[in-house]
């Protein structure tokens, strides 16, 4: 991932970050493209097949071309230039040596990579896979008995397996990436689903996902786990005197004084506005309270500088633990009524859960 992202940052900003897979579908593709197509100049000259020779001249041309437009941000040119090549070819080359020279195969890997065109509309990718199925079987009708000129068997043998083996290569390598695409999509959805998209921090679905694991490992380990709910103290005040955007930034500060202040098993989500959730595994209530103590002391002795000024805030928080088979409800609605009681005792401070 990290390495995907900065490789696209070395390339420019002209490849959007969404279409970098496809940049990499045709930058492999055309650079295989190139090497065949120079291959199959000394082999069409070898073969006595000059006008093939020429085409292919004109098609490493074409498949340069591609690669330069791919480079520069232009995909779906680069597909379409690509897509008619490769059925020109497939026409010609079948058409001079018959079916058994094996070029028509060619047009099997073409559906699956003209699918990357998303420029294309659904019912024109739909349509160009038809015209190339039906090119596919028309070229069969015409040329398995042969095509205008004849080459040895032997020779065909060789040619038809030389190209089923790189259409075969080419529809791995171009099946990859459509893999890699839809893992990749699969994967940025649900990040997007379980992430606060201003601090960046787990949101309250991903908590409760995270609770229900932990309630489960807790009666496994027959350990308890603690809760703790913190909320910034006068939010509205800090919005309604410096504005929003001023909130915001508290929002984020105080998060990553949070996450600073946690032990890597530790999870520190957003629960709503200003309020956070917290979730320590292995951990007795004192150890979380006491961890709580160390937070509220951070964030209280950590002002937010702007604009050269010093903006302070406070937390405040309602700490409870959740021992195995306790019911996760009733844990949380708990922690919510000693944070109450902190802020009504004055706020700033923690205060835990009574026992029972
Ligand atoms: P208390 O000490 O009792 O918690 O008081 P408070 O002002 O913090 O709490 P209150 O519930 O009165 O106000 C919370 C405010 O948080 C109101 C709402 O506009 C603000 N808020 C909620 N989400 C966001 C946000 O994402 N950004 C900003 N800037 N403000 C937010
Ligand atoms: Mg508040
Ligand atoms: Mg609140």
């Amino acid at each position: 991932m990290i390495v995907g992202r900065d490789r696209r940052s070395q390339r420019g900003s002209r490849i959007e970050s969404a279409n970098y897979r496809l940049f990499l579908v045709v930058a492999h593709g055309s650079s295989l493209g190139l090497v065949a197509h120079i291959g199959f100049i000394p082999l069409f000259l070898w073969l006595g097949v000059p006008v093939l020779a020429w085409f292919n001249v004109a098609s490493v041309a074409v498949w340069a071309l591609a690669k330069w437009l791919n480079v520069r941000g232009e995909h779906p040119w680069a597909i379409q230039l690509i897509t008619i090549e490769v059925i020109l070819h497939a026409l010609l080359a079948t058409a001079l040596l018959g079916w058994a020279s094996g070029f028509p195969h060619y047009l099997v890997t073409l559906v699956t990579f003209t699918m990357f065109n998303y420029r294309l509309r659904n019912a024109l990718v739909a349509l160009q896979a038809i015209a190339i199925v039906l090119l596919y079987a028309g070229l069969f009708h015409w040329t398995h008995a042969g095509g205008l000129m004849a080459l040895p068997d032997a020779t065909l043998a060789w040619l038809q397996f030389g190209n089923i083996l790189i259409s075969f290569l080419t529809l791995a390598l171009v099946s990859f990436y459509f893999r890699e695409a839809s893992l990749q999509t699969v994967q940025s959805m649900a990040e997007l689903a379980h992430t606060d998209q201003l601090t960046g921090l787990p949101n309250r679905r991903k908590l409760w996902e995270r609770l229900e694991g932990e309630h489960l490992r807790s009666q496994h380990q027959d350990r308890p786990f603690v809760v703790i709910m913190a909320d910034i103290d006068h939010f509205k005040a800090i919005n309604d005197q410096h504005g929003h955007e001023a909130g915001d930034a508290v929002l984020c500060h105080v998060s990553e004084l949070l996450k600073a202040c946690l032990r890597e098993q530790d999870t520190v989500g957003r629960w709503g506005g200003e309020e956070f959730l917290l979730i320590l595994p292995q951990m007795s209530k004192q150890d979380g309270v006491r961890a709580a103590e160390r937070m509220r002391e951070a964030v209280a002795k950590s002002p937010l500088l702007r604009d050269g000024k010093g903006l302070s805030v406070t937390l405040s928080f309602g700490v409870d633990d959740c021992p195995p088979g306790a019911d996760l409800d009733r844990c949380l609605r708990q922690a919510d009524t000693a944070l109450y009681q902190a802020k009504a005792e004055g706020r700033n401070r923690v205060l835990a859960a009574e026992t029972g």
